[in-house]
């Protein structure tokens, strides 16, 4: 088994994904439109329980195209976690805008709405301009604490962005998220919990906002005879034949969401016996997460082995892990941005785990990973 590598979270085709494909082929709809992209575009509306859905290239396309179509503009500021992937950041600098970084809470690990909120009233305070958006990201798929977080954004009247590219199928108070915010993005790339190869969604129930982001994603070309430009355009529709791929992925979302919960499960009742590893919960039952990876925080001194320890020693039998995300406000490329901070993030980067999670994983993988990691912990354990 050692030569077959164990990735964090692999493609997981439903073998329906190629007869779309070839109805793509068959129609000649080789192209970023077509009946594939509509039919997972309204796939995706109902699975989400939004009115709107775009089909993009890619996540971070919806998110660039999210803060467009907000009015985000060179030196305008955006608050976003700073606990997150650099792809929740990077579009808020292609505006030449700036991030803001809030940092986590500890039951979600997601931005802290106190933090948030001292962030706000302070820059009020200071007679200073207030952002223009707030992306809040639901991270390894766990819900944000929305209610709080809206709240906040309410009274200060900033739109909210919901940054849900690792968590289609989760919930908060019965929700799906990416329906909670103003605006809210998915990504298909492909490690996530359904995959296009590479892809992503803006989400909005405004008609308005969906139109004019499809508008601008294919080159801004207004009505007219001629090919004529009034605005700036992007390159950012989905493929008919990657749509293929999403159509067939999104018939078997719900089976992929509970094998990655029930991974979870099976983690947590293999290696809750130790002392040193704790996992991240749902706070209570108004959270539901897709556990698109299951995380493990490593207390070092509890378990008598480090983290590098153990993800040094499940690469030598080729199992992939990896430290939970780098904050974004210590990345040298954004460290020149105001953040606000309470430790959190640092600490979780110091001492978390991301364990394999794919739903393709059989049961003989997910035990050989658990008596591999059994095995390096009882072993430094007698040292
Ligand atoms: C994957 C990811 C994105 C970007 O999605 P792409 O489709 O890869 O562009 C954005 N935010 C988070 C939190 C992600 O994990």
């Amino acid at each position: 088994m050692s030569n077959q590598r164990i990735y964090l979270s692999s493609p997981h085709m439903s073998g329906h994904e190629q007869k779309y494909i070839k109805e793509a082929f068959d129609q000649n709809w080789i192209a970023p439109l077509g009946p594939n992209v509509n039919a997972f575009e309204d796939t995706l509306a109902d699975y989400c329980a939004v009115k709107h859905v775009a089909a993009l290239s890619a996540g971070t396309a919806a998110l660039h195209l999210a803060l467009i179509l907000l009015g985000v503009k060179t030196g305008d500021e955006v608050m976003v976690s700073t606990f997150t992937f650099s792809a929740s950041v990077n579009p808020i600098v292609y505006q030449g805008a700036k991030p803001v970084f809030i940092d986590s809470e500890l039951d979600t690990w997601n931005m802290d709405p106190n933090l948030l909120e001292q962030a706000l009233k302070e820059r009020r305070e200071k007679g200073w301009v207030l952002p223009k958006a707030i992306i809040v990201v639901h991270l390894y798929g766990m819900p944000a604490k929305m209610d709080e977080i809206m709240a906040v954004a309410n009274q200060y009247e900033i739109p909210v962005i919901e940054d849900a590219a690792e968590a289609l199928g989760s919930k908060y108070k019965g929700k799906p998220l990416g329906s909670i915010g103003d605006m809210s993005i998915l990504s298909f790339n492909g490690n996530k919990i359904i995959t296009t190869s590479g892809g992503g969604a803006l989400l909005s129930n405004d008609k308005e906002v969906i139109k004019k982001a499809r508008f601008l994603a294919t080159q801004a070309r207004d009505q007219a005879p001629h090919y004529q430009h009034s605005e700036i355009g992007y390159n950012y529709r989905m493929s008919n034949v990657l749509a293929g791929v999403g159509r067939g992925q999104m018939e078997v979302i719900d089976d992929r969401v509970k094998a990655r919960r029930d991974i979870f499960e099976f983690y947590k009742a293999n290696l809750s016996k130790y002392d040193g590893i704790k996992f991240l919960e749902e706070p209570d039952g108004n959270y539901f997460s897709n556990r698109w990876l299951t995380t493990i925080l490593i207390d070092e001194d509890k378990l008598g082995v480090s983290r590098e320890k153990i993800q040094e020693e499940l690469e030598k039998v080729n199992i992939e892990t990896r430290p939970l995300w780098k904050p974004m406000h210590l990345q040298p490329v954004f460290d020149q941005y105001e953040s606000y901070l309470n430790g959190v993030s640092e600490k979780l980067f110091k001492c978390g785990l991301c364990l394999p999670s794919g739903s393709n994983m059989d049961n003989t993988i997910k035990m050989s990973i658990v008596a591999f990691l059994a095995r390096c912990i009882n072993s430094e354990q007698l040292v």
